[in-house]
């Protein structure tokens, strides 16, 4: 029989947990009698132990495998390759909005959910729902509808969806239990692969604005997740990406939007766009479309010829939004105060704390610290210079966009200190920090 004390000794003295006490344990997480619920102070001490101790590589498949199957797993028939990406979370990071329809212009099929953002980091959702009228609550019919008219959809993600990592998560928040590498890789992949998709594009990001702040805990995290999707026969790529700077010129949901439309519209020849361009280009390769080289210029192509741009007026159209803002982008909302933050010596800009500009966001308005609060689609930052670029005294660093004068107070003094300015040409590493593959794994545990 069950014992969940036995569980806790076991996972605490570093004994493996068996598939059989793993399915359990999470049985009792969404069991419905409260006489089979798993009481929240023994799962708490459960994943302090996991948190302290960790789980083997086998565990860990197997609890994202039980996680998957305590809720809705989808299944797709798209006379094309279905494929999805994910993002461990970062700054700025709008590559759902370019990608999506890139890959769906090549012939993909992309079915996405997708969350809101909590914390310094950006959700797909709101910057989709910046955009006047637009919808991510779908229901599955509408969801396949939207798909089947522009090749992808982007929802909300829906509670059924792995429903114990719901409970589990709420749990993990109020016991500093979320940063533990076994139970992050869980969390997120039962999610991706009760979704349905064949071909998984995993964008881990690693550095001052990403859950994992070195390349060990990323690599480390990158290849539990494809040691699930490995045990589940899932096709998964890795890339291991830099978010010690945030990601594009606009952080914020509308400005976001912007510079995805920018993108679409030709503007590739940029950090943000040559990312976008490597991701499609792997996931393309990844779905069977050809060689690296081949599918670099399909996405390319897709691009110059207006066939994404098209696929992402057809579902923003679907989802009930307006088209129209992809010729007049101005029609997006933008907040009404602003404000410039000046250099205040010249050089070079060696640093960018991407934790510390999210944060600055949310303090603007475009993020929420509790999942309750609202947030203002218009608000953000533009900022005016890079990492790696030469700075003046005075020359225009950022501006910030906020409701009112006292967000933009608060803004712009947690920012003081974001933007290191240094005498030297810094070296900035490259976007994509490796790249590792389900063929790289072995499983053990
Ligand atoms: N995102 C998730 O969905 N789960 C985690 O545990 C961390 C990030």
């Amino acid at each position: 029989m069950f014992q969940m004390n036995e569980c806790i000794r076991k996972t605490k003295s570093r004994i493996p947990l068996t598939k059989n006490e793993i399915y359990e344990l999470v049985r009792g997480i969404t069991a419905n009698d409260s006489a089979e619920q798993i009481p929240d102070y023994q799962l708490a001490a459960w994943l302090m132990a996991v948190c302290f101790q960790g789980l083997t590589d086998k565990e860990t498949a197997d609890l994202t495998m039980a996680m998957r199957d305590s809720g809705q797993v989808m299944h797709w028939d798209f006379p094309g390759p279905v494929a999805d990406k994910h993002s461990t979370g970062g700054v700025g990071d709008k590559t759902t909005l370019i990608l999506a329809p890139i890959a769906a212009a090549c012939g993909i099929y992309m079915p996405k959910m997708s969350g809101k953002g909590l914390g310094h980091t950006g959700g797909t959702i709101d910057k989709l729902e910046s955009i006047p009228g637009l919808t991510t609550a779908l229901e599955p019919k509408r969801f396949l509808d939207v798909v089947n008219k522009a090749g992808f959809a982007v929802a909300m993600q829906s509670g059924n969806l792995a429903s114990a990592d719901k409970k589990l998560y709420a749990l993990r928040d109020v016991t500093e239990t979320v940063n533990s590498i076994p139970l992050i890789c869980a969390s997120i992949m039962s999610k991706k692969l009760a979704t349905g998709a064949d071909h998984i594009l995993l964008d881990v990001k690693v550095g001052s604005g990403a859950f994992m702040k070195n390349d060990r805990d990323a690599a480390e995290l990158a290849r539990r997740m494809l040691s699930a999707a490995k045990a589940d026969g899932k096709d998964c790529t890795a890339f291991l990406t830099d978010m010690d700077r945030p990601l594009g010129m606009y952080i914020g949901n509308a400005l976001e939007v912007r510079e995805a439309i920018d993108v679409l519209s030709g503007s590739t020849d940029t950090v943000l766009g040559s990312f976008c361009l490597a991701m499609a280009a792997e996931l393309l390769h990844m779905a069977g479309k050809g060689s690296r080289e081949i599918c670099l210029n399909a996405a390319k192509q897709a691009v110059r010829s207006g066939a994404a741009m098209e696929r992402l007026q057809r579902m923003i159209a679907a989802q009930g939004g307006d088209p129209d803002i992809t010729l007049h982008p101005e029609k997006l909302p933008l907040s009404s105060c602003s404000r410039t933050v000046l250099a205040d010596k010249s050089g070079w800009i060696s640093h960018m704390e991407s934790e510390t500009i999210g944060r600055a966001c949310v303090a603007l308005g475009a993020g929420r610290m509790t999942k309750e609060q609202s947030i203002d689609p218009g608000a953000g930052i533009i900022l005016r210079a890079a990492a790696g670029d030469p700075a003046e005294a005075g020359m225009p660093l950022m501006t910030l966009y906020a409701a009112s004068e006292n967000q933009l107070d608060a803004a712009e003094a947690m920012l003081a200190s974001a933007i290191t300015i240094t005498d030297d040409k810094p070296q900035v590493r490259p976007m994509i920090r490796r790249q590792l593959s389900v063929r790289d794994i072995l499983i053990s545990g």
